[in-house]
């Protein structure tokens, strides 16, 4: 088996491989690191995954694109290790399910790439003696997946913007009752500007000798894992192999590339339901072919969508022919028709992401928050379009724990606290305050020399 490359969205010619693209995060020339084939998992393989485990279908997924870069045992004990906690699948209805990404440390689905991406990461430092700064922006669940899933590590330390106004307290605390190698900052503006500010980073000559890279969903060492829990749901909700549609919730539109990895790999889905809240640039763009970043992007309830300009979409542009820079500028239009062949697109309004917590929890007693319910209330919106014989997968991304004041509102139900978040509330608090001008953080990571 041929090691596989990883090439640049932007058309750099270098390719490197898995180790290369993990440990560099962004490709030199600003492009995201993409496969450039996907292994395909044959019907036999995909039909024994109802017998297996979660981090056996996991090994299956990823081994093909790390060759021998990791031991096999050391890969396996990772994989073990890093998915030690339930992927419930929560029957709504008939054939239609919540697939519940919750269960991890920080309670968001994040968790299943962070914690990979933090063991490989470490594997390879180790390996090569190096150290390094993961430089990251969250708009409310990365970081804290992130800092925990680095945290305590000797090699690597890990510095995390947010935007100071738009995660709510109990995700700030996440990040900021770690302490050690974890440096939060509370940067004044939205999540596009924390972005913008990490990405500036990245390409200052200055500040090369720092070894930073990146842990946001441009990091290949996240996409993959992400890849996995569609296998995983589709054998258990589909064990004889039929096509499944998922709904999967999206702001940056990592999850759902790892959807389309799947789907690449050999993944029997019928469709996927790409559902966004009001930042609908992306509905709007399959529905025109013309793509308007949204500046600044809005507030909605699913904070952690807030996205007004995906990075992602660079990938799902190749992944269709098409070329996008990381400023949203399209080179090359991709494949309209094949996207509208595989993803069905649909903005949920915050309003109608209310309403559709409402009435999950008063019709089926199931307990949605804002990010899974934009996810749902998309589902419903394309069973109603296209009928409702197939099996169903709606992703619940985060428990509803962390977005206490709106779903107490909604449903007069105070959701309870997750092992994992138990005490957060009475820990202490450490991070720092930072205006959105570059050189302060520039100014900042100089302290890190
Ligand atoms: C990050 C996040 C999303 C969006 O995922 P993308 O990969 O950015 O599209 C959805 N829900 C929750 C809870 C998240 O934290």
């Amino acid at each position: 088996m041929s090691l596989i490359k990883f090439f640049s969205t932007n058309g750099h010619l270098d390719r490197v491989d898995f180790k290369g693209a993990l440990l560099a995060g962004q490709a030199p020339d600003k492009g995201l690191y993409m496969p450039e084939m996907f292994p395909s998992l044959s019907p036999e393989t995909i039909r024994n995954f109802p017998q297996m485990s979660y981090h056996q279908i996991a090994y299956q997924v990823i081994k093909p694109y790390l060759g021998d870069l990791v031991e096999e045992s050391a890969l396996e004990d990772m994989l073990k290790d890093a998915y030690s906690y339930e992927v419930p699948l929560e029957r709504v209805y008939d054939g239609k399910y919540l697939l519940r990404l919750d269960r991890g440390p920080t309670c968001s689905f994040k968790d299943f790439a962070a914690r990979l991406m933090g063991r490989l990461m470490q594997y390879f430092l180790k390996e090569e003696g190096r150290s390094m700064i993961i430089l990251t922006a969250t708009s409310g669940d990365t970081g804290s997946a992130v800092a925990h899933a680095f945290y305590g590590l000797e090699n690597i330390k890990v510095i995390v913007l947010f935007p100071e106004r738009e995660v709510t307290e109990r995700q700030r605390r996440q990040m900021t009752t770690l302490g050690e190698n974890i440096y939060p900052l509370a940067v004044t503006g939205k999540f596009d500007d924390c972005q913008a500010l990490v990405k500036q980073a990245f390409v200052d000559p200055e500040l090369k000798g720092l070894e930073l890279s990146s842990a946001n969903s441009i990091n290949v060492g996240r996409l993959l894992p992400q890849a996995v829990y569609y296998f995983y749901a589709h054998s258990r909700v589909a064990p004889g192999g039929e096509e499944v549609v998922f709904s999967v919730p999206s702001g940056n539109f990592g999850d759902l590339m790892g959807g389309l990895i799947a789907l690449k790999m050999g993944l029997p889905v019928k469709k996927f339901v790409a559902a966004t809240n009001e930042n609908d640039e992306f509905p709007r763009f399959m529905q025109t072919g013309v793509y308007e970043p949204i500046r600044p992007s809005k507030n909605c309830i699913s904070n952690a969508m807030n996205v007004g300009h995906p990075s992602n979409l660079a990938r799902l542009f190749s992944l269709y022919g098409g070329q996008m820079d990381e400023t949203g500028q399209v080179a090359r239009q991709p494949d309209l028709s094949a996207m509208r062949e595989e993803i069905y697109a649909v903005s949920i309004s915050d309003e109608e992401t209310r309403q559709t917590i409402r009435e999950a929890y008063s019709q089926y007693k199931v307990l949605l928050e804002p990010h899974g319910a934009v996810g749902w209330a998309g589902l419903v919106r394309y069973l109603d379009e296209f009928g409702d014989w197939s099996p169903a997968v709606s992703l619940e991304t985060a428990d509803p724990a962390k977005f206490p004041d709106e779903i107490v509102r909604l449903t007069g139900v105070n959701p309870s606290l997750p092992p994992a978040m138990a005490s957060l509330d009475e820990k202490e608090e450490h991070y720092l305050e930072m205006d959105g001008s570059y050189a302060s953080l520039k100014n900042y990571l100089k302290g890190f020399f």
